[in-house]
Protein backbone atom coordinates (compact mmCIF):
# COMPACT_ATOMS: atom_id res chain seq x y z
CA UNK A 1 0.00 0.00 0.00
CA UNK A 2 2.45 2.47 1.36
CA UNK A 3 5.03 1.50 -1.63
CA UNK A 4 2.34 2.44 -4.19
CA UNK A 5 1.50 5.41 -2.74
CA UNK A 6 5.37 6.51 -2.89
CA UNK A 7 5.33 5.80 -6.79
CA UNK A 8 2.45 7.59 -6.96
CA UNK A 9 3.94 10.76 -5.26
CA UNK A 10 6.97 10.67 -7.75
CA UNK A 11 5.17 10.53 -10.83
CA UNK A 12 2.98 13.27 -9.66
CA UNK A 13 6.18 15.18 -8.46
CA UNK A 14 7.47 13.96 -11.94
CA UNK A 15 4.65 15.21 -14.49
CA UNK A 16 4.73 18.65 -12.32
CA UNK A 17 8.59 19.10 -12.69
CA UNK A 18 8.07 18.09 -16.38
CA UNK A 19 5.37 20.43 -16.95
CA UNK A 20 6.86 23.00 -15.27
CA UNK A 21 6.73 26.60 -16.83
CA UNK A 22 9.58 28.86 -15.33
CA UNK A 23 7.63 32.56 -15.57
CA UNK A 24 8.80 35.34 -14.05
CA UNK A 25 6.53 37.52 -13.27
CA UNK A 26 6.75 41.24 -12.25
CA UNK A 27 5.21 41.82 -8.22
CA UNK A 28 1.94 44.07 -8.92
CA UNK A 29 1.35 44.13 -5.49
CA UNK A 30 3.42 46.00 -2.63
CA UNK A 31 3.22 47.29 1.16
CA UNK A 32 3.20 50.93 2.25
CA UNK A 33 6.36 51.37 4.06
CA UNK A 34 5.57 54.79 4.93
CA UNK A 35 2.48 56.84 4.80
CA UNK A 36 1.99 61.00 6.12
CA UNK A 37 0.90 64.24 4.94
CA UNK A 38 -0.41 62.60 1.54
CA UNK A 39 2.04 61.02 0.65
CA UNK A 40 2.64 57.35 0.71
CA UNK A 41 6.21 54.84 -0.04
CA UNK A 42 5.27 51.24 -1.30
CA UNK A 43 7.95 48.81 -1.34
CA UNK A 44 7.79 45.79 -3.50
CA UNK A 45 6.07 46.73 -6.87
CA UNK A 46 8.46 46.32 -9.37
CA UNK A 47 7.86 48.29 -12.39
CA UNK A 48 5.13 50.99 -12.02
CA UNK A 49 4.97 53.68 -14.63
CA UNK A 50 5.31 57.33 -13.84
CA UNK A 51 1.63 58.36 -13.38
CA UNK A 52 0.32 54.82 -13.32
CA UNK A 53 -3.21 54.73 -10.66
CA UNK A 54 -2.36 52.41 -7.99
CA UNK A 55 -5.35 51.32 -5.43
CA UNK A 56 -4.82 50.79 -1.66
CA UNK A 57 -6.70 48.10 0.05
CA UNK A 58 -9.59 50.38 1.71
CA UNK A 59 -9.94 51.80 -1.79
CA UNK A 60 -8.30 54.87 -1.81
CA UNK A 61 -5.91 55.48 -4.81
CA UNK A 62 -3.59 57.06 -5.56
CA UNK A 63 -0.71 58.63 -8.76
CA UNK A 64 2.49 56.98 -9.17
CA UNK A 65 4.83 60.21 -8.70
CA UNK A 66 8.69 58.90 -7.84
CA UNK A 67 10.17 56.11 -8.98
CA UNK A 68 13.28 55.14 -6.46
CA UNK A 69 15.44 52.13 -6.82
CA UNK A 70 13.47 49.79 -4.57
CA UNK A 71 10.27 52.02 -3.83
CA UNK A 72 7.89 54.02 -5.35
CA UNK A 73 6.20 57.47 -3.62
CA UNK A 74 3.02 58.00 -4.32
CA UNK A 75 0.65 61.06 -3.97
CA UNK A 76 -3.10 60.21 -2.67
CA UNK A 77 -6.30 61.00 -4.35
CA UNK A 78 -8.17 60.84 -1.16
CA UNK A 79 -7.35 61.57 2.42
CA UNK A 80 -4.69 59.19 3.86
CA UNK A 81 -6.70 58.39 7.46
CA UNK A 82 -7.35 54.36 7.00
CA UNK A 83 -3.92 53.65 5.15
CA UNK A 84 -1.38 51.76 7.37
CA UNK A 85 2.09 50.47 7.15
CA UNK A 86 1.83 46.84 5.83
CA UNK A 87 -1.60 47.22 3.67
CA UNK A 88 -1.57 46.13 0.04
CA UNK A 89 -1.06 48.33 -2.69
CA UNK A 90 -1.75 47.09 -6.66
CA UNK A 91 -0.97 48.64 -9.91
CA UNK A 92 -3.85 49.64 -12.00
CA UNK A 93 -1.67 49.40 -15.01
CA UNK A 94 -3.89 52.96 -16.32
CA UNK A 95 -2.29 55.98 -15.85
CA UNK A 96 -4.29 58.72 -14.56
CA UNK A 97 -7.13 60.23 -16.45
CA UNK A 98 -10.20 61.71 -16.49
CA UNK A 99 -13.65 60.71 -18.18
CA UNK A 100 -14.39 63.14 -20.93
CA UNK A 101 -17.54 64.02 -22.97
CA UNK A 102 -20.34 66.64 -23.75
CA UNK A 103 -22.09 65.63 -20.45
CA UNK A 104 -19.53 67.48 -18.61
CA UNK A 105 -21.06 71.29 -20.02
CA UNK A 106 -22.53 72.81 -17.58
CA UNK A 107 -21.01 71.18 -14.78
CA UNK A 108 -19.16 71.31 -11.67
CA UNK A 109 -16.30 68.82 -11.67
CA UNK A 110 -13.19 67.91 -9.15
CA UNK A 111 -10.03 67.43 -10.82
CA UNK A 112 -10.37 63.41 -11.35
CA UNK A 113 -13.90 64.44 -13.13
CA UNK A 114 -16.50 63.70 -11.03
CA UNK A 115 -19.13 66.13 -10.36
CA UNK A 116 -19.44 68.05 -7.32
CA UNK A 117 -22.56 70.52 -8.13
CA UNK A 118 -24.86 67.79 -7.03
CA UNK A 119 -26.82 66.99 -10.12
CA UNK A 120 -25.96 63.61 -10.61
CA UNK A 121 -23.79 61.47 -12.52
CA UNK A 122 -22.35 62.57 -15.65
CA UNK A 123 -22.79 59.82 -18.64
CA UNK A 124 -19.22 60.33 -20.30
CA UNK A 125 -17.93 59.54 -24.08
CA UNK A 126 -14.41 58.56 -23.16
CA UNK A 127 -11.52 58.89 -21.08
CA UNK A 128 -8.28 60.54 -21.62
CA UNK A 129 -4.84 60.38 -19.73
CA UNK A 130 -4.17 63.09 -17.54
CA UNK A 131 -1.16 64.01 -19.34
CA UNK A 132 -0.74 63.91 -22.96
CA UNK A 133 2.07 65.46 -24.83
CA UNK A 134 1.60 68.60 -27.17
CA UNK A 135 0.82 68.62 -30.48
CA UNK A 136 3.84 68.69 -33.04
CA UNK A 137 5.11 71.66 -35.11
CA UNK A 138 3.45 69.65 -38.05
CA UNK A 139 0.26 69.70 -36.68
CA UNK A 140 -0.29 73.31 -35.68
CA UNK A 141 -1.29 76.58 -37.57
CA UNK A 142 -0.40 80.42 -36.43
CA UNK A 143 -3.30 81.96 -34.91
CA UNK A 144 -5.74 84.21 -36.72
CA UNK A 145 -9.31 84.45 -35.41
CA UNK A 146 -9.85 86.96 -32.87
CA UNK A 147 -10.29 85.67 -29.40
CA UNK A 148 -12.64 88.72 -28.20
CA UNK A 149 -12.74 88.86 -24.59
CA UNK A 150 -15.06 91.67 -24.39
CA UNK A 151 -12.89 93.99 -22.61
CA UNK A 152 -11.73 97.71 -24.60
CA UNK A 153 -8.88 97.51 -22.93
CA UNK A 154 -7.13 94.38 -23.93
CA UNK A 155 -9.50 93.90 -27.27
CA UNK A 156 -8.07 97.48 -28.73
CA UNK A 157 -4.41 97.39 -27.42
CA UNK A 158 -3.24 93.46 -26.43
CA UNK A 159 -5.90 90.92 -28.72
CA UNK A 160 -5.69 87.50 -27.95
CA UNK A 161 -6.36 84.89 -30.82
CA UNK A 162 -7.55 81.65 -30.66
CA UNK A 163 -5.09 79.34 -29.79
CA UNK A 164 -2.90 81.58 -28.07
CA UNK A 165 -1.57 81.24 -24.63
CA UNK A 166 -1.75 85.33 -22.71
CA UNK A 167 -0.64 85.55 -19.19
CA UNK A 168 -2.64 87.39 -16.75
CA UNK A 169 -0.69 88.73 -14.05
CA UNK A 170 -0.90 90.68 -11.14
CA UNK A 171 -1.10 91.29 -7.19
CA UNK A 172 -4.03 89.82 -4.97
CA UNK A 173 -7.55 91.33 -5.51
CA UNK A 174 -6.28 93.50 -8.91
CA UNK A 175 -9.08 91.93 -10.73
CA UNK A 176 -7.37 88.90 -12.27
CA UNK A 177 -10.28 86.69 -12.35
CA UNK A 178 -12.83 88.89 -13.42
CA UNK A 179 -11.10 89.41 -16.49
CA UNK A 180 -11.09 85.70 -17.15
CA UNK A 181 -15.20 85.40 -16.20
CA UNK A 182 -15.45 88.61 -18.05
CA UNK A 183 -14.18 86.89 -21.21
CA UNK A 184 -15.80 83.53 -20.43
CA UNK A 185 -19.14 85.47 -20.54
CA UNK A 186 -18.22 87.34 -23.82
CA UNK A 187 -17.79 83.78 -25.55
CA UNK A 188 -21.42 83.63 -25.76
CA UNK A 189 -23.21 82.56 -29.25
CA UNK A 190 -19.10 82.47 -30.37
CA UNK A 191 -18.71 79.00 -30.52
CA UNK A 192 -16.07 78.68 -27.91
CA UNK A 193 -16.38 76.26 -25.29
CA UNK A 194 -14.93 77.65 -21.96
CA UNK A 195 -13.18 75.70 -19.16
CA UNK A 196 -12.65 77.48 -15.89
CA UNK A 197 -9.94 75.68 -13.81
CA UNK A 198 -9.69 76.45 -9.76
CA UNK A 199 -6.47 75.88 -8.38
CA UNK A 200 -6.30 76.01 -4.74
CA UNK A 201 -8.34 78.85 -4.71
CA UNK A 202 -11.05 79.24 -2.30
CA UNK A 203 -14.60 77.40 -2.00
CA UNK A 204 -16.22 80.67 -1.86
CA UNK A 205 -14.30 82.61 -5.08
CA UNK A 206 -15.37 79.00 -6.93
CA UNK A 207 -18.75 79.65 -6.22
CA UNK A 208 -18.67 83.19 -7.12
CA UNK A 209 -17.56 82.33 -10.70
CA UNK A 210 -20.25 79.86 -10.90
CA UNK A 211 -22.60 82.28 -9.95
CA UNK A 212 -21.66 84.60 -11.91
CA UNK A 213 -21.64 82.03 -15.36
CA UNK A 214 -25.09 81.43 -14.76
CA UNK A 215 -26.27 84.59 -14.07
CA UNK A 216 -25.54 85.35 -17.47
CA UNK A 217 -26.46 81.79 -18.96
CA UNK A 218 -22.85 80.96 -19.81
CA UNK A 219 -22.67 77.41 -17.81
CA UNK A 220 -24.41 75.81 -21.31
CA UNK A 221 -21.19 75.92 -22.95
CA UNK A 222 -18.61 76.16 -20.20
CA UNK A 223 -16.80 73.37 -17.37
CA UNK A 224 -15.46 74.30 -14.15
CA UNK A 225 -13.00 72.00 -12.77
CA UNK A 226 -12.69 73.05 -9.24
CA UNK A 227 -9.40 71.74 -6.85
CA UNK A 228 -10.33 74.33 -3.60
CA UNK A 229 -7.32 74.99 -1.09
CA UNK A 230 -8.51 72.19 0.96
CA UNK A 231 -7.89 69.33 -1.62
CA UNK A 232 -5.16 68.05 -0.85
CA UNK A 233 -2.17 68.90 -2.96
CA UNK A 234 -2.26 66.21 -5.46
CA UNK A 235 -5.65 66.72 -6.49
CA UNK A 236 -4.52 70.74 -7.05
CA UNK A 237 -1.42 69.72 -8.93
CA UNK A 238 -3.45 67.74 -11.27
CA UNK A 239 -6.21 70.08 -11.79
CA UNK A 240 -5.19 72.02 -14.92
CA UNK A 241 -3.50 68.92 -16.50
CA UNK A 242 -7.08 67.06 -16.38
CA UNK A 243 -8.65 70.32 -17.34
CA UNK A 244 -6.82 70.67 -20.64
CA UNK A 245 -7.22 66.78 -21.48
CA UNK A 246 -11.00 67.85 -20.99
CA UNK A 247 -10.16 70.83 -23.45
CA UNK A 248 -8.20 68.83 -25.83
CA UNK A 249 -11.34 66.28 -26.30
CA UNK A 250 -13.29 69.16 -27.80
CA UNK A 251 -10.19 70.36 -29.68
CA UNK A 252 -9.68 67.49 -31.58
CA UNK A 253 -13.12 67.78 -32.78
CA UNK A 254 -12.28 70.58 -34.51
CA UNK A 255 -13.94 73.34 -31.34
CA UNK A 256 -12.36 76.27 -29.90
CA UNK A 257 -12.03 75.95 -26.76
CA UNK A 258 -10.91 78.62 -24.03
CA UNK A 259 -8.93 77.49 -20.83
CA UNK A 260 -8.53 79.73 -17.45
CA UNK A 261 -6.13 78.47 -14.96
CA UNK A 262 -6.89 80.51 -11.68
CA UNK A 263 -4.06 80.42 -10.69
CA UNK A 264 -0.73 78.78 -11.73
CA UNK A 265 1.11 79.86 -8.73
CA UNK A 266 -0.68 77.91 -6.22
CA UNK A 267 -0.35 75.02 -8.59
CA UNK A 268 3.52 75.48 -8.79
CA UNK A 269 3.10 75.61 -4.33
CA UNK A 270 1.24 72.32 -4.45
CA UNK A 271 4.09 70.70 -7.10
CA UNK A 272 6.56 71.87 -4.59
CA UNK A 273 4.73 70.55 -1.34
CA UNK A 274 4.62 67.14 -2.83
CA UNK A 275 8.01 67.43 -4.08
CA UNK A 276 9.31 68.75 -0.32
CA UNK A 277 7.59 65.61 0.99
CA UNK A 278 8.65 63.19 -1.38
CA UNK A 279 12.21 64.36 -0.86
CA UNK A 280 13.18 65.89 -4.14
CA UNK A 281 16.05 68.33 -3.43
CA UNK A 282 14.70 72.18 -3.21
CA UNK A 283 16.70 74.50 -5.47
CA UNK A 284 15.69 78.26 -6.01
CA UNK A 285 12.83 79.56 -3.76
CA UNK A 286 12.78 76.17 -2.78
CA UNK A 287 10.76 74.95 -5.76
CA UNK A 288 12.56 71.80 -7.15
CA UNK A 289 14.29 71.96 -10.35
CA UNK A 290 11.68 70.43 -13.25
CA UNK A 291 9.43 73.38 -11.93
CA UNK A 292 9.91 75.03 -15.32
CA UNK A 293 8.55 71.73 -17.40
CA UNK A 294 5.56 71.84 -14.92
CA UNK A 295 3.85 75.11 -16.63
CA UNK A 296 5.83 74.65 -20.44
CA UNK A 297 4.05 70.98 -20.84
CA UNK A 298 0.78 72.03 -19.28
CA UNK A 299 0.98 75.70 -21.79
CA UNK A 300 2.13 74.17 -24.91
CA UNK A 301 -0.82 71.51 -24.99
CA UNK A 302 -2.81 74.94 -25.92
CA UNK A 303 -1.95 75.55 -29.41
CA UNK A 304 -4.06 76.27 -32.73
CA UNK A 305 -4.68 73.21 -34.80
CA UNK A 306 -3.48 72.94 -38.55
CA UNK A 307 -6.81 72.48 -40.68
CA UNK A 308 -5.56 68.39 -41.61
CA UNK A 309 -6.04 67.62 -37.56
CA UNK A 310 -8.96 69.75 -37.66
CA UNK A 311 -8.73 73.09 -37.50
CA UNK A 312 -9.55 73.00 -32.97
CA UNK A 313 -7.78 75.38 -30.82
CA UNK A 314 -7.48 75.89 -27.00
CA UNK A 315 -6.76 79.22 -25.96
CA UNK A 316 -4.81 79.52 -22.81
CA UNK A 317 -5.64 82.47 -19.79
CA UNK A 318 -3.38 81.34 -17.21
CA UNK A 319 -3.41 83.35 -13.90
CA UNK A 320 0.15 84.89 -11.73
CA UNK A 321 -0.22 86.31 -8.10
CA UNK A 322 2.69 88.41 -7.84
CA UNK A 323 3.72 89.89 -4.29
CA UNK A 324 3.63 93.10 -4.24
CA UNK A 325 4.15 93.56 -8.21
CA UNK A 326 7.34 91.49 -8.01
CA UNK A 327 7.24 89.82 -11.91
CA UNK A 328 10.73 88.93 -11.48
CA UNK A 329 10.07 86.40 -8.79
CA UNK A 330 10.89 82.73 -10.04
CA UNK A 331 7.45 80.89 -11.22
CA UNK A 332 6.13 84.60 -12.81
CA UNK A 333 9.12 85.30 -15.02
CA UNK A 334 8.80 80.94 -15.74
CA UNK A 335 5.38 81.52 -16.98
CA UNK A 336 5.96 84.97 -19.42
CA UNK A 337 8.54 83.48 -20.92
CA UNK A 338 6.57 80.22 -21.89
CA UNK A 339 3.43 82.43 -22.73
CA UNK A 340 2.54 84.42 -26.03
CA UNK A 341 1.92 87.69 -23.98
CA UNK A 342 0.72 89.26 -20.53
CA UNK A 343 -2.28 91.63 -19.41
CA UNK A 344 0.13 92.98 -16.54
CA UNK A 345 -2.60 94.23 -13.56
CA UNK A 346 -1.72 96.93 -11.12
CA UNK A 347 -2.91 97.74 -7.56
CA UNK A 348 -2.06 101.25 -7.56
CA UNK A 349 -4.54 101.89 -10.78
CA UNK A 350 -7.25 99.49 -9.34
CA UNK A 351 -7.04 101.53 -6.22
CA UNK A 352 -7.34 104.97 -8.51
CA UNK A 353 -9.92 103.47 -9.79
CA UNK A 354 -8.95 102.94 -12.84
CA UNK A 355 -10.55 99.26 -13.50
CA UNK A 356 -9.71 97.16 -15.26
CA UNK A 357 -6.03 97.75 -14.13
CA UNK A 358 -4.02 97.13 -16.90
CA UNK A 359 -0.62 98.56 -17.07
CA UNK A 360 -0.22 99.60 -20.72
CA UNK A 361 3.43 100.12 -21.06
CA UNK A 362 4.25 96.31 -19.04
CA UNK A 363 1.38 94.11 -20.94
CA UNK A 364 1.83 92.65 -24.29
CA UNK A 365 0.55 90.40 -26.65
CA UNK A 366 2.82 89.01 -29.12
CA UNK A 367 0.96 86.80 -31.37
CA UNK A 368 -2.59 88.09 -31.52
CA UNK A 369 -2.27 90.96 -33.65
CA UNK A 370 -2.38 88.85 -36.83
CA UNK A 371 -5.76 87.89 -35.09
CA UNK A 372 -7.45 90.85 -34.80
CA UNK A 373 -10.27 92.09 -36.87
CA UNK A 374 -8.83 94.84 -39.32
CA UNK A 375 -11.75 96.98 -38.18
CA UNK A 376 -10.18 96.88 -34.80
CA UNK A 377 -6.66 97.71 -35.61
CA UNK A 378 -7.22 100.27 -37.91
CA UNK A 379 -9.27 102.29 -35.32
CA UNK A 380 -7.18 101.36 -32.25
CA UNK A 381 -3.99 103.10 -33.85
CA UNK A 382 -1.94 104.17 -32.05
CA UNK A 383 -3.85 104.38 -29.47
CA UNK A 384 -1.10 102.82 -27.10
CA UNK A 385 1.68 104.85 -28.10
CA UNK A 386 -0.91 107.79 -27.27
CA UNK A 387 -1.68 106.35 -23.68
CA UNK A 388 2.06 105.78 -22.77
CA UNK A 389 3.04 109.28 -23.87
CA UNK A 390 0.22 110.47 -21.81
CA UNK A 391 1.31 108.66 -18.49
CA UNK A 392 4.94 110.30 -19.21
CA UNK A 393 3.57 113.97 -20.00
CA UNK A 394 1.18 113.53 -16.61
CA UNK A 395 3.75 113.01 -14.47
CA UNK A 396 6.14 115.58 -15.83
CA UNK A 397 3.42 118.47 -15.83
CA UNK A 398 1.80 117.73 -12.37
CA UNK A 399 3.62 120.69 -10.88
CA UNK A 400 3.29 123.00 -13.21
CA UNK A 401 1.05 125.73 -13.73
CA UNK A 402 1.11 127.25 -17.00
CA UNK A 403 0.73 124.98 -19.73
CA UNK A 404 0.77 125.43 -23.95
CA UNK A 405 -2.33 125.21 -25.10
CA UNK A 406 -1.12 121.49 -26.93
CA UNK A 407 0.33 119.93 -23.88
CA UNK A 408 -2.72 120.58 -22.19
CA UNK A 409 -5.25 119.38 -25.05
CA UNK A 410 -2.38 116.34 -25.36
CA UNK A 411 -3.90 116.17 -21.62
CA UNK A 412 -7.10 115.98 -21.77
CA UNK A 413 -7.35 113.85 -24.81
CA UNK A 414 -4.93 111.00 -22.55
CA UNK A 415 -7.28 111.61 -19.77
CA UNK A 416 -10.67 111.22 -22.05
CA UNK A 417 -8.82 107.82 -23.36
CA UNK A 418 -7.83 106.68 -19.63
CA UNK A 419 -11.62 106.88 -18.82
CA UNK A 420 -13.19 105.41 -21.41
CA UNK A 421 -11.48 102.59 -21.33
CA UNK A 422 -12.53 101.90 -17.37
CA UNK A 423 -15.27 99.23 -17.41
CA UNK A 424 -17.61 97.44 -14.88
CA UNK A 425 -17.19 94.14 -14.60
CA UNK A 426 -19.64 91.60 -16.54
CA UNK A 427 -20.12 93.66 -19.27
CA UNK A 428 -18.24 92.79 -22.30
CA UNK A 429 -18.64 95.58 -25.13
CA UNK A 430 -18.94 93.84 -28.65
CA UNK A 431 -16.74 94.23 -31.57
CA UNK A 432 -18.69 97.39 -33.45
CA UNK A 433 -19.05 99.05 -30.05
CA UNK A 434 -15.09 99.00 -28.99
CA UNK A 435 -14.65 100.15 -32.34
CA UNK A 436 -17.48 103.14 -32.53
CA UNK A 437 -15.75 104.13 -28.99
CA UNK A 438 -12.29 104.06 -30.44
CA UNK A 439 -13.07 106.15 -33.32
CA UNK A 440 -15.16 108.33 -31.27
CA UNK A 441 -11.87 108.99 -28.97
CA UNK A 442 -9.10 109.19 -31.68
CA UNK A 443 -11.86 112.24 -33.19
CA UNK A 444 -11.44 114.20 -30.08
CA UNK A 445 -14.94 113.60 -29.41
CA UNK A 446 -14.88 113.11 -25.41
CA UNK A 447 -11.82 115.71 -25.23
CA UNK A 448 -13.56 118.43 -23.45
CA UNK A 449 -16.58 116.65 -22.01
CA UNK A 450 -16.28 116.92 -17.90
CA UNK A 451 -14.30 113.54 -16.93
CA UNK A 452 -17.28 112.68 -14.49
CA UNK A 453 -19.80 112.81 -17.65
CA UNK A 454 -17.26 111.09 -19.89
CA UNK A 455 -18.79 106.82 -19.26
CA UNK A 456 -22.14 108.70 -19.18
CA UNK A 457 -21.65 110.46 -22.58
CA UNK A 458 -19.88 107.00 -23.85
CA UNK A 459 -22.71 104.86 -23.52
CA UNK A 460 -25.39 107.77 -24.57
CA UNK A 461 -23.68 107.93 -27.89
CA UNK A 462 -23.18 103.86 -27.97
CA UNK A 463 -27.15 103.74 -27.57
CA UNK A 464 -27.41 106.69 -29.87
CA UNK A 465 -25.75 105.43 -32.47
CA UNK A 466 -27.07 101.27 -32.36
CA UNK A 467 -30.43 102.65 -32.26
CA UNK A 468 -30.18 105.88 -34.73
CA UNK A 469 -27.95 104.24 -37.05
CA UNK A 470 -28.15 100.64 -37.37
CA UNK A 471 -26.81 99.97 -40.32
CA UNK A 472 -23.30 101.06 -38.91
CA UNK A 473 -22.99 98.53 -36.60
CA UNK A 474 -24.55 96.11 -38.73
CA UNK A 475 -21.95 96.61 -41.34
CA UNK A 476 -18.99 96.94 -39.03
CA UNK A 477 -20.36 92.83 -37.85
CA UNK A 478 -20.53 91.62 -41.04
CA UNK A 479 -17.34 93.40 -42.96
CA UNK A 480 -15.03 93.55 -39.59
CA UNK A 481 -13.35 96.14 -41.60
CA UNK A 482 -13.66 100.06 -41.33
CA UNK A 483 -13.89 102.03 -44.31
CA UNK A 484 -13.23 105.94 -44.04
CA UNK A 485 -16.23 106.40 -45.41
CA UNK A 486 -18.20 104.89 -42.27
CA UNK A 487 -15.40 106.72 -40.00
CA UNK A 488 -16.68 109.47 -41.13
CA UNK A 489 -20.47 108.63 -40.68
CA UNK A 490 -19.51 107.55 -36.79
CA UNK A 491 -17.87 110.55 -36.07
CA UNK A 492 -20.66 112.56 -37.99
CA UNK A 493 -23.62 110.85 -36.13
CA UNK A 494 -21.60 111.22 -32.96
CA UNK A 495 -21.67 114.24 -33.23
CA UNK A 496 -24.68 114.74 -33.93
CA UNK A 497 -25.44 112.68 -30.62
CA UNK A 498 -23.31 114.73 -28.82
CA UNK A 499 -25.06 117.92 -29.38
CA UNK A 500 -28.58 116.08 -28.32
CA UNK A 501 -26.94 115.12 -24.71
CA UNK A 502 -25.64 118.55 -24.68
CA UNK A 503 -28.50 120.34 -22.67
CA UNK A 504 -28.36 117.71 -19.81
CA UNK A 505 -24.45 118.33 -19.01
CA UNK A 506 -24.61 121.96 -17.10
CA UNK A 507 -26.74 120.05 -14.45
CA UNK A 508 -24.25 118.33 -12.11
CA UNK A 509 -24.65 115.25 -12.23
CA UNK A 510 -24.00 112.69 -8.95
CA UNK A 511 -21.81 110.20 -9.25
CA UNK A 512 -23.78 107.28 -8.67
CA UNK A 513 -24.98 108.06 -12.35
CA UNK A 514 -21.82 107.24 -13.83
CA UNK A 515 -21.28 104.28 -15.27
CA UNK A 516 -18.19 103.31 -14.40
CA UNK A 517 -17.02 101.35 -11.27
CA UNK A 518 -17.12 103.29 -8.09
CA UNK A 519 -14.14 105.27 -6.59
CA UNK A 520 -12.57 103.72 -3.52
P1 LIG B 1 -7.62 87.36 -5.90
O1 LIG B 1 -6.19 87.76 -5.78
O2 LIG B 1 -8.30 87.35 -4.58
O3 LIG B 1 -7.83 86.14 -6.70
P2 LIG B 1 -8.35 88.83 -8.23
O4 LIG B 1 -7.11 89.51 -8.65
O5 LIG B 1 -8.74 87.58 -8.94
O6 LIG B 1 -8.33 88.56 -6.68
P3 LIG B 1 -11.04 89.68 -8.59
O7 LIG B 1 -11.56 88.68 -7.63
O8 LIG B 1 -11.29 89.47 -10.02
O9 LIG B 1 -9.49 89.90 -8.35
O10 LIG B 1 -11.55 91.12 -8.26
C1 LIG B 1 -11.44 91.69 -6.98
C2 LIG B 1 -12.58 92.65 -6.74
O11 LIG B 1 -12.52 93.73 -7.64
C3 LIG B 1 -13.94 91.99 -6.97
O12 LIG B 1 -14.81 92.40 -5.95
C4 LIG B 1 -14.38 92.52 -8.29
O13 LIG B 1 -15.77 92.64 -8.38
C5 LIG B 1 -13.71 93.89 -8.35
N1 LIG B 1 -13.43 94.25 -9.75
C6 LIG B 1 -12.68 93.57 -10.61
N2 LIG B 1 -12.64 94.15 -11.83
C7 LIG B 1 -13.41 95.25 -11.73
C8 LIG B 1 -13.79 96.29 -12.65
N3 LIG B 1 -13.39 96.29 -13.91
N4 LIG B 1 -14.59 97.25 -12.20
C9 LIG B 1 -15.02 97.24 -10.91
N5 LIG B 1 -14.71 96.31 -10.02
C10 LIG B 1 -13.91 95.32 -10.39
MG1 LIG C 1 -8.80 85.59 -8.37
Amino acid sequence: MGAIDATEIISIIKSEIENFDKVVEDREVGEVIFVGDGIVTVYGIDHAMYGEVVQFENGVKGMVQDIRENEIGIILFGRDIGIHEGMKVARTKKKAGIPVGDAFLGRVINALGEPIDGKGEIKESGYRPVENPAPGIVDRQPVDTPLETGILSIDSMFPIGRGQRELIIGDRQTGKTSIATDTILNQKGKDVICIYTAIGQKASTVARVVDILQKHDAMDYSIIVSSTASDPASLQYIAPYAATSMAEYFMHQGKDVLIVYDDLSKHAVAYRAISLLLERPPGREAYPGDVFYLHSRLLERCARLSDKEGGGSITALPIIETQSGDVSAYIPTNVISITDGQIYLESSLFYSGQRPAVNVGLSVSRVGGAAQTKAMKKSAGSIRIDLAQYREMEVFTQFASDLDDETKAQLAHGAAVMELLKQPVSSPMSMHQQVMTLVMATHGLFDDVPKANIKKVQGQLLDYLDTSYVQIGMELDEKKAITDELVDQIVKAAKEGLERFRPEEPKKEAAKDVAGPAQP
